[in-house]
């Protein structure tokens, strides 16, 4: 909806909080440093390059199913993707089925490479983030490169850029790695669910969580942010610690 598109560049422009000048504090290090704690902290449990193939509710736990095998937890907390999510659940409530199935996605091409032809000409006026438009395919077409220099401060003398759907082809030889993102289209049905998505979490063993919730700080999320993403995750992490307190149970 265009509201989506007002609100995005309403949360961007100077009165908004990515355009105010303000004193951003960083994580020292970048954010792998939160991530190398996160591990730190969780120890040897943690486990990657295991997809899940399955998660079965029952009554008094989780069965979580992986190429490995399946295990039982007391409780399980999805952060994926809603069709992911949704993909994942053997036996979702209906609930969690409505609410998974109602997020669509939408696919991007992203880039990482050195190629500066996606860049505008005049070098002065290359920003963090870049909007474009070329004709391909007989068509004008727009795309998004970010200048990762600038937007993480690099100082290595090599340009780098990431770009989103750019339509032509970047030179093949300039090509680090190549990403297949999805993001969730925030239309009216998914402004309609955000009204109470929470909800969704009462009194089950899976716990969800992702950007395609919205940050209760923030109220309902335009764009499916870091922030959604964030905020439902230590949400879920909270009702699920409150249950197993019995405060809420
Ligand atoms: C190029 C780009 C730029 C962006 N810029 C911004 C920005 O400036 N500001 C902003 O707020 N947002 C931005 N976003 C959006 C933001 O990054 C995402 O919305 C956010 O990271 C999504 O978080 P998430 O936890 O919901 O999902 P993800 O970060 O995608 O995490 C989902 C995880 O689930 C895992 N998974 C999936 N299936 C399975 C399975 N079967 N078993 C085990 N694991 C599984 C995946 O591997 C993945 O690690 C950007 C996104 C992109 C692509």
């Amino acid at each position: 909806p265009a509201s989506t598109v007002i609100a995005f560049y309403m949360g961007h422009d100077e009165g908004g909080l990515g355009g105010r000048r303000v004193d951003w504090r960083t994580v020292g290090g970048g954010s792998i440093s939160y991530v190398r704690k996160a591990i730190a902290a969780i120890g040897p449990d943690i486990r990657t390059g295991e997809p899940v193939t399955g998660v079965r509710q029952e009554a008094d736990g989780v069965v979580v199913t992986t190429a490995a095998g399946s295990e039982r937890f007391d409780y399980a907390v999805i952060g994926a993707h809603a069709d992911e999510a949704l993909a994942m659940l053997d036996n979702p409530t209906e609930r969690q089925r409505t609410v998974l199935g109602t997020v669509r996605y939408n696919s991007s091409d992203v880039v990482l490479h050195t190629d500066d032809s996606v860049m505008p000409a005049t070098r002065e006026r290359w920003e963090a983030w870049n909007y474009g438009k070329v004709s391909a395919d007989g068509r004008s077409r727009t795309y998004v490169a970010y200048y990762m220099n600038k937007l993480h401060g690099f100082t290595a003398e090599q340009d780098y850029f990431v770009t989103l759907d750019y339509p032509r082809e970047i030179r093949p030889e300039t090509v680090i790695a190549r990403f297949p993102y999805t993001h969730p289209i925030i239309d009216n049905q998914v402004r309609e669910l955000q009204k109470d998505i929470y909800d969704v979490n009462e009194g089950t063993r899976v716990k969800l969580c992702g950007s395609y919730f919205h940050s209760r700080k923030l109220g309902w999320d335009q764009i499916g942010s870091h922030e959604a993403g964030f905020s439902s995750g230590a949400e879920a992490a909270r009702r699920l610690l409150d249950e197993l307190d019995g405060r809420d149970a």
